[in-house]
């Protein structure tokens, strides 16, 4: 264990199982320094220098309780979620999406609701939005890829110098059909194919989210098809006229494998309460 890491052991009420060593004896609850997660976070994710949208402001947007027991993690830093997060007494929100899309605005009406929700009931809310699609571990395309049996081997996703997403070849070639089929097992909703590739799918690039613009990206890397969480209207011809099959599997399907892997890494790494929120757009 990292010794710049400190903990504090408090006792757990008597039905608090060891979540740590998986031991069914009744055990401590781990208490962490919100610095010291802070400090965690930012090595693990890499997000120092990180390129990001400038609204995506990755790190900790609120700040909470100086010391974390539990973690709710969530996709969307909606009223939804804040509001769940208040009601489980979390002493963290951590999402993929933050607070701050709309840039410089007052805090009035919603987003005055927001904030007010977190600071009143003490609970931190911490985002990281880029480096947590393209971490090679707990990133979301790295997790969609081997979710629909891929081997992530290459990089795919540039954006502003740094690659987002990963490609590879499937370890047993599909058709299209198959392939979408893969994908709906693995994010759990509809997913939506537009035919532009081989009958035979061998080589699949993955960007989770909002991915439609790299379509070109992937089909100049010779790929037979690209899976990404939604696209625009011209996608459809981008696919049939690169010659690339194009899956849209939903923004918010795709991105909740970056948020609920980050959690189990933080409960088996430092023995935290971490739980995962599941509040689908359907989009
Ligand atoms: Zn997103």
């Amino acid at each position: 264990m990292d010794p710049a890491l400190r903990f504090r052991d408090v006792a757990a009420g008597p039905s608090e199982p060891d979540s740590v060593q998986g031991l069914h004896t009744f055990s401590t609850r781990r208490v962490m320094k919100l610095e010291s997660l802070l400090q965690y976070l930012e090595h693990y994710l890499s997000l120092s220098g990180y390129p990001d949208y400038p609204t995506a402001l990755n790190g900790l947007q609120v700040e909470g309780r100086p010391e974390v027991t539990s973690i709710v993690t969530a996709v969307d830093a909606s009223q939804a979620t804040i509001d769940e997060a208040v009601r489980r007494q979390a002493d963290l929100l951590l999402v993929h999406h933050g607070l701050f899309w709309d840039g410089l605005r007052p805090l009035t009406g919603r987003s005055y609701r927001r904030l007010k929700e977190l600071i009143l009931n003490g609970v931190g809310l911490y985002a990281c939005h880029l480096p947590l699609d393209a971490h090679p571990e707990v990133g979301n395309c790295a997790l969609l890829a081997r979710a629909i049996g891929l081997e992530p081997t290459s990089r795919i996703g540039s954006y502003k110098g740094v690659d987002l997403g990963w490609s590879g070849t499937l370890r047993d070639a599909v058709t299209p059909m198959a392939l979408v089929e893969r994908v709906t097992a693995a994010v759990g909703g509809p997913v939506r194919l537009l035919e532009g590739g081989p009958d035979i799918v061998r080589s699949v690039g993955v960007v989770t989210g909002g991915g439609g613009s790299f379509i070109a990206e992937a089909a100049a890397a010779g790929l037979d098809a690209f899976v990404t969480g939604e696209g625009a209207h011209h996608n459809y011809f981008d696919a049939a006229e690169y010659g690339i099959h194009v899956l849209f599997a939903g923004h918010y399907a795709t991105e909740t494998f970056g948020v609920r892997a980050l959690g189990d890494h933080l409960a088996e790494r430092f023995g935290l309460d971490v739980a995962f929120l599941d509040r689908p757009t359907g989009l």
